[in-house]
């Protein structure tokens, strides 16, 4: 079963706003089992609404429309509805009602426009918007859902109004299965020349795997239309067995950060951070996470010499003779940072995230990493980017990455990285 998507609007064709809708229906109709085939955008006029409404009610199964659906002049949706299926406008009352209520309980005045957002095409079903204003149309005879292009208005009607008329419409597209795999600390050609060099094997028409690089790794997704669902298991099995240090994770939307704090959480561990040049993004991380002061005791970011020497107990002759840039000074810090603020784990950041600063001996992207706990206490050097801001997000990540590896106990790092060890006396 088919789907295309229209999203109408000028304003999305000029990039005043970010066409999310599309995405948002994409990931939503794939769950329910449709095959997405077309997303198709047009602007804010008829005859461009009219020609894609016309491919699209001939070669999908379903169409889903957003947008244009508002008051003003410049909203149009409706009027080439009523020119396409040659009908005329009904007015829909418990629509108008709604609308009049709406507006009485803000106070806001209701003037003529507002009685059009009740009137609707004689063909179509109105699917109510309990959101906002304009209401959902569903066109029975050609399988098609108008909805406000309103985001959180269009995924309310899309989630309580079209959804269930697709599961009545297509039965059996809930066989299809989506399944979703996050990793992180391997690149996307390493994985796929190195741990996945089998996976043809795996993969057919009914079967397919698609590889989603992100900022904080690689998402994995897997589409299977089989009946009985054990290739695909076959495939997971796989994927867990050659991949499986790299998986943190195998929920469609779940971040490394909240792995972690489940991580400490259970372990009844605490952390704190000690970040120079991330200059508070993996705090800033951390405590994304809901609940996080259970686990999270606090960070400390000391970005001057001078702070590192007065907040963190960081030796001046370290400094001197290493720079702040080293282990010796990374690995100091997570210690300081775990004794001052009293938590199990710690882990600091220190390095040059660019674009300037950098010298032969430390180039841009030049980053320690430092992680401590009274067991366990080594650095990483990491060479990332000329990126300020990518480098401070992907420092955050690696540093999220070692302590998830060393709370499952994986002995190995992330990015195939080695740990270092210094023999510089920490001061306890
Ligand atoms: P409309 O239904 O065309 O009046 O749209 C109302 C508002 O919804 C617009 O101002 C946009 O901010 C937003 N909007 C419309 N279409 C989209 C879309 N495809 N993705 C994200 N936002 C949208
Ligand atoms: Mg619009």
């Amino acid at each position: 079963m088919t789907a295309h998507i229209i999203t109408i609007g000028t304003e999305l064709l000029i990039g005043d706003t970010l066409n999310t809708n599309a995405s948002w229906m994409g990931s939503l109709l794939t769950e329910n089992g449709l095959k997405c085939e077309k997303a198709i955008t047009v602007g804010d006029e008829p005859d461009q609404i009219l020609s894609v409404l016309d491919q699209s009610l001939k070669q999908a199964d379903l169409t889903v429309m957003t947008g244009g659906l508002g008051p003003t002049h410049d909203d149009i949706t409706k009027k080439s509805l009523l020119a396409y299926f040659n009908v005329k406008m009904r007015r829909h009352e418990p629509t108008l009602q709604h609308v009049q209520e709406y507006f009485k309980k803000r106070s806001l005045p209701f003037s003529k426009s507002n009685y059009d957002q009740a009137d609707v095409p004689e063909n179509c079903e109105v699917m109510h918007n309990a959101m906002g204003t304009a209401p959902g149309m569903w066109f029975p005879e050609y399988n098609l859902a108008v909805l406000p292009g309103v985001p959180p208005e269009m995924k309310y009607l899309m989630n309580q109004e079209v959804v269930p008329r697709i599961k009545k419409l297509f039965p059996g597209t809930e066989d299809s299965y989506v399944r979703y795999f996050q990793l992180t600390g391997i690149g996307e050609s390493t994985l796929n020349d190195l741990n996945l060099d089998g996976l043809s094997a795996y993969l057919s028409k009914n079967i397919t795997l698609a590889f989603l690089p992100h900022a904080s790794g690689m998402t994995l997704r897997i589409n299977s239309r089989e009946q009985d669902g054990e290739q695909v298991r076959k495939l997971e099995d796989y994927l867990r067995q050659k991949a499986g240090e790299y998986i943190y994770s195998e929920q469609k939307d779940e971040k490394l950060n909240l792995v972690v704090g489940r991580l400490l959480s259970e372990k009844k561990l605490t952390l704190s951070t000690a970040e120079s040049c991330t200059g508070g993004f993996l705090a800033n991380t951390v405590t994304d996470v809901p609940g996080s002061s259970a686990w999270f005791t606090g960070g400390i970011l000391p970005y001057s010499n001078t702070m590192k020497i007065n907040l963190l107990d960081v030796d001046k002759k370290m400094l001197e003779e290493y720079g702040a840039v080293s282990k010796q000074v990374a690995l100091q810090m997570a210690r300081s940072a775990a004794r001052t603020l009293g938590s199990h784990l710690a882990v600091s950041t220190t390095g040059i995230a660019g674009p300037g600063g950098g010298s032969e001996a430390k180039p841009v992207g030049t980053v320690w990493v430092g992680y401590w706990s009274e067991q366990d206490h080594f650095a990483v050097k990491l060479n990332l980017f000329r990126d300020r801001l990518i480098n401070k997000e992907r420092t955050s990540v690696i540093a999220l990455d070692l302590i998830r590896r060393r709370l499952l106990g994986i002995s190995t790092l992330p990015y195939g990285l080695k740990p270092e060890y210094s023999r510089a006396p920490y001061k306890l």
